[in-house]
């Protein structure tokens, strides 16, 4: 489990406090300047410190694993979700994205992307069987059938896990190259659903940035 750093929620007062500062200044002066200037170097700060977070955290996972599998998420989608919104963008999932795919080029690691209708969160990883509702707010997996009991997003990342391990030659996930280019291929039994036209409901947002690396 990897928290998200928050980087801009950790700055946000000041952030507010330097805009404010910027409000109160008359245009053209030049303590519009200097405000100007103070909340340009707060903002940059943010992103530097996510970027160096983020590229830490890549390395490392590229270097150490041999496979890794990440979640195609509907990132758009849950950006559009305001109360999610912020802190889905301070996340970068994104770049996070990209940055693993080249280097696991360069590490010679394999990066797979699990398909986005994969019901990842939804599916027990003990038994396989699969709710019909889950909501954002259900943080444990609890299975009706074989009583597993887990972590939300360990369960999820445990179906990623299991997307590898069970794979049959010639049948499996997506895999991404560092050229960006894809090789699609579906992995038996895992196709869950035929994409539909978007609308947010709980089962977007259901989603986590949930990870698995071998
Ligand atoms: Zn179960």
């Amino acid at each position: 489990m990897i928290a998200n750093p928050k980087h801009l929620a950790a700055a946000q007062r000041r952030l507010t406090t330097a805009s404010r500062c910027y409000a109160r200044t008359e245009r053209g002066s030049a303590g519009r300047r200097l405000a100007a200037d103070r909340l340009a170097k707060l903002h940059a700060r943010v992103g530097y410190l996510r970027q160096d977070a983020l590229h830490k955290l890549t390395t490392d996972l590229a270097r150490s694993h041999g496979t890794i599998v990440i979640e195609d998420l509907n990132v758009a989608g849950m950006v559009r979700n305001h109360s999610l919104a912020r802190a889905i963008s301070d996340a970068s999932f994104g770049e996070f994205r990209r940055q693993l795919a080249y280097k696991a080029v360069k590490f010679g690691s394999t990066l797979v992307v699990a398909d986005r209708w994969m019901p990842s969160s939804k599916t027990c990883s003990n038994c396989g069987t699969v709710k019909t509702k889950l909501s954002l707010g259900e943080r444990t997996f609890r299975c009706e059938h074989c009583d597993l009991i887990l972590d939300r997003d360990l369960n999820a990342a445990r179906n990623l896990v299991q997307l590898v391990t069970t794979s049959v030659a010639g049948s499996g996930p997506e895999t991404l190259n560092g050229g960006g280019a894809t090789q699609k291929t579906q992995h038996a039994g895992r196709q869950a659903m035929k994409p539909q036209p978007r609308t947010l409901t709980g089962s977007d947002v259901d989603r986590q940035p949930a990870m698995a690396a071998t």
